[in-house]
């Protein structure tokens, strides 16, 4: 691990905050109230900028010109072929500002720059572009029926959107949100989350580029419980789209269900099982392992953060396991080589030290790590729990941070049965030579996406969602677009078929 890090090792970062105000009908504006609060750079814990804090009457205004332009503008009455062409122009123009923006996302974020490049941006085009090829094969279907009658479906947008996103992919999961409900004409209002503003921001900006119409798009920023709660209660929002934790999804679908009963999607937490069997190439099985659980240092939905280990290689796993996270390069994510930054805030910092400590006192063993870094801003080393058994608090709870706990199981038999052994669903890795013993987990796993001899390999076009307390819906692929659309029927009679 590289060392970390004296005041002076903070890289001056790349880029300048350009918006910082709320974005509301094509315009930046203040917040009504004039609040604005900090967001703040991982790397040390200092302001990097205010930006306008949204409450319930800018989601009010907000939703008057999502509304205006739904009921009455150009974007949800103009051809499928006109709006996927301003969403290719969106993507193009997200590609060209791609190096500024991935240099604030690491800024506000503090995932390393290389990564930001190599993924956050280039797979936000690629989610925009997909749905953008959507918008002009959105279509029903014909429906014979019987007796003198015929019908048809149109796929109508459902209206005005409103959705919530995390901070741990700020840009990815906005355009996850925004390109699906846009590509099906559908009207949005969107809040960043509070950590991580400043990207979200400037898309609104490049949207205005693109030629999104005034009042289409509408980002806000601001906290969960003021407008948050005001988006997801909105009697004139017609659906809400949610990533975030399970604690908030079930705050959000209760507050859709008491306001308009708008549906809801939710993507929401995990503790995906990764499971390794005996007769895996250990070398392999350890690095895929490394992957699920250090990526965005371990801020991620999906991350393998059970790591089962069948009992014939698991010494050696675990030995291996330890070097391959030994050499992970943490330090300030904007210096290239980098891997490893901080975590987003104080508050997840603390939690996940304090999750070390439950594990230290339920018994598991730590074999590295364990330790903050530096001495300031959110670091954490890469930890290694191993003889991690399922009641311990850190195998039931998403920690959400770079912990890797790894439990020993002996039979097929019974790790389908640990690990289904959760209130989650989201992910499940399986690594093995076998395919019958991977065809038969792949079945047997309560989860939204298995992964066989690979994992955290995802596309535009690949449905991702949860059984269980991990989700309510899919994003991504074509299923990610029937969250936006409304399915009508058209039935009129038939007076003369030859049929
Ligand atoms: P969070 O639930 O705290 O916040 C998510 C969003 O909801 C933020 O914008 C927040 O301001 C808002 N929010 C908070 N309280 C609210 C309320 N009462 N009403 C309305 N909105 C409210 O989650 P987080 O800490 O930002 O993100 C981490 C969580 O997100 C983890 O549990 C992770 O597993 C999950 N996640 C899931 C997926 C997925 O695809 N399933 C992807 C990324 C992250």
């Amino acid at each position: 691990m590289a060392p970390l890090s004296s005041e002076s090792n903070t890289v001056l970062p790349p880029v300048t905050v350009k918006y910082t105000k709320l974005f509301i009908n094509g315009e930046f504006v203040d917040s009504v109230s004039g609040k604005t609060f900090e967001t703040l750079d991982p790397r040390t814990g200092e302001a990097i900028t205010r930006v306008s804090e949204a409450q319930k009457e800018d989601v009010d205004l907000a939703v008057k010109a999502a509304r205006a332009a739904f009921d009455h503008g150009p974007w949800p009455r103009m051809s499928g072929f006109e709006r996927g062409r301003i969403l290719y122009k969106y993507a193009d123009l997200v590609s060209q500002h791609g190096d500024e923006l991935a240099a604030l996302e690491t800024f506000d974020n503090g995932k390393p720059l290389d990564m930001a490049r190599i993924l956050d941006i280039p797979y936000s085009v690629e989610v925009i572009r997909y749905n953008a090829g959507f918008a002009d094969k959105i279509h029903g279907l014909t429906l014979k029926m019987s007796g003198q009658y015929q019908g048809y479906t149109l796929h109508e947008p459902i209206g005005v959107v409103g959705q919530m996103i995390p901070w741990n992919f700020p840009i990815l999961t906005f355009f996850s949100k925004v390109s699906p409900a846009l590509a099906c004409g559908c009207t949005v209002v969107i809040k960043s989350a509070e950590q991580t503003p400043l990207t979200a921001l400037y898309c609104a900006q490049l949207a205005n580029e693109a030629g999104i119409p005034p009042g289409v798009l509408n980002v806000l920023s601001g906290f969960g419980e003021t407008a948050g709660a005001s988006i997801s209660s909105h009697m004139d929002i017609d659906k809400i789209s949610f990533t975030g934790s399970t604690q908030v999804g079930r705050l959000i679908m209760e507050a859709a269900a008491k306001s308009n009963l708008k549906p809801v999607t939710l993507e929401m937490g995990g503790k995906s099982p990764l499971i390794v069997m005996d007769d895996a190439d250990v070398d392999k099985a350890v690095n895929i392992a490394h992957l699920a659980v250090y990526t965005n240092m371990g801020q991620v939905c999906l991350a393998g953060s059970r790591v089962f280990v069948q009992e014939g290689i698991y010494d050696e796993f675990v030995k291996k396991a330890v070097a391959r996270a030994k050499q992970q390069v943490v330090g300030d994510p904007f210096q290239p080589g980098v891997q490893h930054g901080p975590q987003i805030d104080k508050m997840q910092f603390e939690k996940i030290l304090k999750y070390i400590q439950y594990g230290k006192r339920d018994g598991a063993n730590l074999v590295l790590g364990g330790n903050s870094l530096g001495n300031k801003g959110f670091y954490i080393e890469p930890t290694i729990f191993s003889d991690v058994e399922d009641d311990m608090q850190i195998a039931k709870e998403e920690i959400f941070g770079p912990i890797m706990s790894i439990l020993k199981f002996k039979t097929i038999e019974e790790v389908i049965e640990r690990g289904n052994k959760t209130i989650y669903g989201l992910g499940a890795g399986i690594i093995t030579k076998d395919i019958d013993i991977a065809n038969r987990l792949a079945r047997s796993l309560r989860v939204g996406t298995v992964w066989i001899n690979c994992y955290l390999v995802v596309g535009a076009d690949v449905p991702l969602g949860g059984y269980k307390m991990s989700g309510i819906g899919r994003e991504y692929g074509s299923y990610g677009l029937t969250n936006y659309l409304q399915v009508k029927c058209v039935i009129s009679p038939l007076q003369h078929s030859p049929w």
